[in-house]
């Protein structure tokens, strides 16, 4: 965004993008000390039964706990992660992260013993040859069935021609474990390529679910999709619920599954514990 000055064609850097330039370099510093200094955080969100609202499973999101700004979102490093090359070594940490808490919670609380894990991967890492060998020794090393740990991925991953893509998928399909395809809706992904996909199941983007009871449109689309989900034998979730009228209006449609703040926010693990020992209770 740098200003040309007048139409000469030469272009200045003012105060303001100069102090821009040296914060963002800071942050790339910072980023790749993090993992020594070990700041990255999990944090867990409840996925839902959107009828009776059980508890079925928790999508891991990371976080970067920085020495002076505070927590932050994905939103705010994942671009540096992904220029840097070093969303690689953090998707992988998350992954063992999250394997691990899903084993502990599974062993702690009988009640919740079928509860799954729903992990985001880049698309980087589906092409990595690495990442079914490294998934099969996760679910060995915890002894967790493969079909409580899904993976996310987003619909550019398999683009058509994503010939490496689809083979680690069809690979880690084979070992059992779930494929969600994320943030569905808003993507790439052709109808063609769900004749043959190795997917288990579907998050519907929170675009459609936000103005889902003031928008016709939008409400179609999600009757839609969620047709479109039944025919194929796919899981439906929806992400972004913050309101009960959303959640009765896609209780109403058919919506399996859910998520959002209206049940609750990404947790730290010791909350989600909490959230856990407190439902045992109720169902133990
Ligand atoms: P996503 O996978 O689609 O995750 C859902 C995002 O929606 C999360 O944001 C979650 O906190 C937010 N969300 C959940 N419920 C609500 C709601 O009711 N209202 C609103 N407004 N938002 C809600 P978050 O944690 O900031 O993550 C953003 C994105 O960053 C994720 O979108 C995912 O694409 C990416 N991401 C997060 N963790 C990882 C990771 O470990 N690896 C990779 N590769 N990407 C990640
Ligand atoms: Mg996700
Ligand atoms: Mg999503
Ligand atoms: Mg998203």
């Amino acid at each position: 965004r740098a200003k040309s000055a007048g139409n000469s064609g030469f272009v200045v850097f003012d105060e303001g993008m100069h102090q821009e330039a040296l914060s963002r370099l800071q942050l790339e510093t910072d980023f790749r000390l993090a993992f020594e200094r070990a700041e990255f955080r999990v944090h867990y969100q409840p996925i839902v039964e959107l009828h009776g609202g059980r508890l079925v499973g928790a999508e891991a999101l990371v976080r970067w706990q920085h020495p002076r700004r505070g927590l932050l979102a994905p939103a705010e490093f994942l671009p540096l992660a992904e220029e840097t090359g070093l969303i690689m070594d953090l998707d992988a940490w998350v992954l063992r992260q999250a394997c691990a808490q899903l084993a502990r919670w599974r062993a702690a609380h009988p009640a919740l013993a079928d509860l799954s894990m729903n992990v985001n991967v880049d698309e980087r890492q589906m092409v990595s040859p690495d990442i079914v060998d490294e998934v099969l020794s996760l679910l060995r090393k915890h002894q967790l069935p493969p079909a409580c740990l899904r993976l996310e991925v987003t619909e550019t991953a398999f683009r058509g021609g994503r010939g490496q893509a689809e083979q680690r998928l069809l690979a880690l399909k084979a070992l059992g474990v779930g494929l969600v395809v994320d943030d569905f809706g808003t993507g790439y992904s052709s109808l063609e390529s769900f004749a043959s996909s190795p997917f288990d199941a579907l998050k519907m983007d929170q675009v459609f679910i936000r103005d889902i009871q003031s928008n016709p449109r939008h409400r179609a689309i999600v009757r839609t999709i969620n047709s479109f989900a039944t025919e194929l034998g796919l899981a439906l979730t929806a992400e972004g619920i913050e309101t009960t009228g959303q959640r009765d209006a896609l209780r109403d449609i058919g919506c399996q599954f859910g998520q959002g703040f209206l049940f609750a926010r990404a947790l730290p693990p010791e909350q989600f514990e909490q959230m856990l020992s407190g439902i045992e209770g109720i169902v133990g």
